[in-house]
């Protein structure tokens, strides 16, 4: 209740609204009596609640319209990871960031709230209950992750409180639920495929999986204890569902609740990091005759097979942050959401 009454009457828009976690902020957001308006260069959905301004993030001239009379901005746009295009993840993340700020700043937003990522200090060795001071990645795990962090950086600098310009970043870490066209539907296509055969290590490492819906609480809550001499202010803060899992567990469990076979062989982290590693080198000597680009690679190795979850009890603390969902609900909600994707029993 408390929540809906500061956020009466309160106007915002969502850059990237159209995609997979947009979608879901938008929902929670007219739930909450929020105005929304939401920027995208696609048009993902239909809802008349909601005011549609198509348009590429990089032009000022294009964002300043869905800007006006706007309190919050909420950026998680960003070209997909697997689009695998250098200029465009430098363009969009890094140049189209700077003018998102230029653009809050000139329509009078007067709080921006960027998605970031916790990868951003992720190197390809084991983070154990990371907090938000661990230095960003010098060696980021891919130029998608270089350019997360330029624009991190870039979107906390900006905070200017003198100038009633408040900024904050939440770093989601493998977030998941219904609709998402990446991590359930990629799962059950190598499943398809027996691509899903071998697990990469003893199968302990820890991870964080977050469900959408704990990730989007956490992004409406900082923008609500966003303002003057907030320590949310320029600073970075880990949203997770406080359950890290083994990596392979949760896997087995989306891969049997969709009635595929969980992995049942373990190759060495070691041995397997080595082959993507050897496979990398031999398709970088082979790239002026062929170009392939392998999903086997020493990147994808060490997601697997390391532990990397993180703390989020600075959002505990600064914005009175905690999950919504469980860890298991989530996961029965999400098998529920891709009854296509559930093979028939034999
Ligand atoms: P998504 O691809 O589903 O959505 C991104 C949206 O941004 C799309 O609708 C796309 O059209 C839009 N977009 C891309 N380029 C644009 C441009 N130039 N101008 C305007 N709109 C543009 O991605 P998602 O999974 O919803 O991720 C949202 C954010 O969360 C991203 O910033 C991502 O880095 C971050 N994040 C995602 C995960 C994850 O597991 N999905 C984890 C950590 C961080």
């Amino acid at each position: 209740m408390a929540t809906h009454l500061r956020s009466a009457g309160r106007k915002c828009t969502v850059i990237g609204g159209s995609g997979f976690l947009g979608q879901h902020m938008v929902e929670q957001l007219l739930g909450k009596g929020y105005s929304v308006n939401v920027f995208d260069i696609q048009r993902g959905f239909e809802n008349e609640k909601v005011q549609f301004f198509l348009g590429d993030l990089c032009s000022k001239e294009a964002l300043l319209p869905a800007l006006q009379g706007v309190s919050v901005a909420f950026h998680c746009a960003s070209p997909a990871p697997s689009s695998d295009n250098i200029e465009l993840f430098y363009k969009v993340n890094f140049m189209g960031t700077k003018t998102v700020i230029e653009a809050c700043k000139e329509a009078g937003v007067s709080k921006l709230v960027l998605t970031s990522s916790a990868s951003v200090v992720f190197e390809g060795t084991d983070i154990k209950n990371g907090t938000e001071d661990l230095p960003y990645a010098k060696k980021p795990i891919d130029y998608y992750t270089e350019t997360k962090i330029l624009q991190e950086k870039e979107v906390l600098r900006a905070n200017d409180p003198d100038n009633n310009f408040f900024t904050t970043a939440i770093r989601p870490h493998g977030i998941f639920g219904p609709r998402d066209p990446q991590l359930v539907p990629i799962l059950i296509q190598a499943a398809k495929s027996g691509k899903m055969k071998f697990m990469i290590g003893d199968g302990k490492n820890l991870v964080d999986f977050t469900y959408v819906e704990n990730v989007v609480h956490g992004h409406i809550l900082a923008a609500e204890h966003l303002q003057k001499d907030s320590p949310l202010c320029g600073k970075a803060y880990h949203i997770t569902n406080d359950e890290p899992v083994p990596f392979w567990a949760f896997m087995s469990r989306i891969l049997t609740g969709l009635n595929y076979d969980a992995p049942k062989y373990q190759i060495p982290y070691w041995l397997a990091y080595y082959l993507a590693l050897i496979l990398s080198l031999v398709l970088l000597l082979l790239r002026p005759l062929v170009t392939i680009k392998p999903t086997f690679t020493p990147m994808r190795v060490a997601l697997a097979g390391t532990f990397h979850y993180y703390s989020c009890e600075r959002a505990k603390r600064d914005m009175g942050y905690k999950p919504v969902v469980s860890l298991d609900e989530a996961i029965k909600r999400t098998l529920q959401s891709y009854p296509h994707l559930c093979r028939a029993k034999a």
